[in-house]
């Protein structure tokens, strides 16, 4: 399959007016991509959190929550969605507190911007030296430093 050629973004004037009708499809769309979108974030371990009307554009906050997998940078993250959800990329950029934002449009709904903001994972207080006592509650991972707390598990006795 080719390639489809990329389409690009059409900015809808700030005081434009959407009739009911056109408020109610738009709303329609932006669920039905959302709902899409969530299931492919959460594969990587991301929240999906959706605020505003989504009639004008579609607000996206991206979490990371369950074992997030370790991207060096969040373009990396943003760039296999565009690829699995068939979106465009415009501009990004980094927000005031060093998280990252992008501009994505789908090719068939291109006035409607999708507006992604991406919460990279907390920094650990501690390395696994200084690490006072490793925690880890659902998952295996220690909350206070990162070290992989089954990694540390003594080796199984080979049988008696
Ligand atoms: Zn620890």
């Amino acid at each position: 399959m080719r390639p489809s050629p990329e389409v690009e973004y059409k900015e809808i004037p700030k005081g434009h007016l959407f009739s009911p009708d056109e408020a109610a499809r738009r709303k329609l769309w932006a669920l039905q991509f959302i709902g899409t979108a969530t299931g492919v974030f959460r594969a990587r371990g991301y929240g999906l959190f959706v605020g505003g009307s989504l009639v004008r554009d579609i607000d996206l906050v991206a979490v990371p929550w369950r074992q997030p997998q370790d991207f060096k940078h969040p373009d990396s993250l943003v760039l296999q969605l565009v690829h699995d959800l068939g979106v465009t990329m415009g501009n990004r950029g980094t927000t005031l507190f060093g998280h990252h934002w992008y501009a994505l449009w789908d090719r068939n709904h291109p006035d409607h911007q999708i507006d992604l903001k991406v919460v990279m994972p907390a920094k650990f207080l501690y390395t696994e030296d200084s690490c006072p006592g490793h925690v880890s509650a659902s998952t295996k991972i220690c909350c206070h430093c990162g070290t992989h707390v089954d990694s540390l598990r003594p080796p199984e006795a080979d049988g008696p």
